[in-house]
């Protein structure tokens, strides 16, 4: 049970040590925790010690722990890959969403954003490693595709993910994060400010290379079960 409470701890200890090492602000480097098939007293123990930011991959498991923890303030990030036919459950639960990368995801979305909540807000995912089978946006498309999604009022287009193929080798992991960056510092556009890469594997070659939302969810709950 303490565990978990010490891994977030240290783990919250070497995003400021790698964003302090590469020159970064500690404060622009936001921790989401993703939780998926992680339970609710394990994700009642991360939000004790302070953590906001929480990140899900399946709809119907998110919706229960979503209800469940509703009376506290947190903020809910869809990570995982999206069909046309679950965009309104994402749309309705979800503050965020950081793997839009087709067009017609990112319309259903607006189009089904209730209108009470304010706009979601998305990041474009970006498909680095040109794996064909992978999600995301080719670089070379990516400007175009923010433009577009940029028209829908009811999304509010923060930046840009990215998940590269796993790799071992440091200098390897920052050459796929250096690339993400040149695409996202190309694009100047309001509150287009959100990086979402670096994972329990990479992180440190993520923070390195700009990023500003690291997805951790091994180094934070342990091996899911
Ligand atoms: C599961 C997942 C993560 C977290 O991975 P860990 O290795 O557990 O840190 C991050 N991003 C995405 C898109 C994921 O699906």
């Amino acid at each position: 049970m303490g565990e978990t409470i010490d891994r977030y701890r240290q783990l919250r200890q070497r995003i400021d040590a790698a964003a302090v090492q590469y020159g970064r602000n500690p404060e622009d480097v936001r921790l989401v925790a993703v939780s998926k098939r992680q339970p609710l007293d394990a994700i009642r123990r991360v939000i004790d010690c302070g953590q906001r930011d929480f990140g899900e991959n399946y709809l119907q498991e998110a919706e229960i722990k979503i209800a469940a923890l509703a009376p506290q303030a947190l903020e809910w990030h869809f990570i995982g890959q999206l069909q046309s036919n679950k965009t309104r459950q994402a749309a309705t639960l979800f503050d965020w969403v950081h793997s839009v990368d087709r067009l017609k995801i990112a319309q259903r979305l607006n189009d089904q954003r209730p209108a009470a909540a304010p706009p979601l807000k998305i990041c474009i995912e970006v498909n680095v490693s040109g794996e064909a089978s992978k999600g995301g946006i080719l670089p070379a498309d990516v400007p175009d595709f923010v433009d577009s999604v940029s028209a829908l009022t009811r999304l509010k287009v923060r930046g840009l993910m990215a998940l590269p193929a796993p790799e071992t080798d440091f200098e390897r992991q920052r050459r796929a994060f250096r690339q993400v960056f040149s695409i996202f510092a190309a694009i100047t556009r309001p509150s287009f400010d959100i990086l979402s890469m670096g994972t329990s594997n990479d992180f440190e070659a993520a923070i390195a290379e700009g990023s500003t939302m690291v997805r951790i969810g091994t180094a934070v709950f342990g091996p899911r079960p």
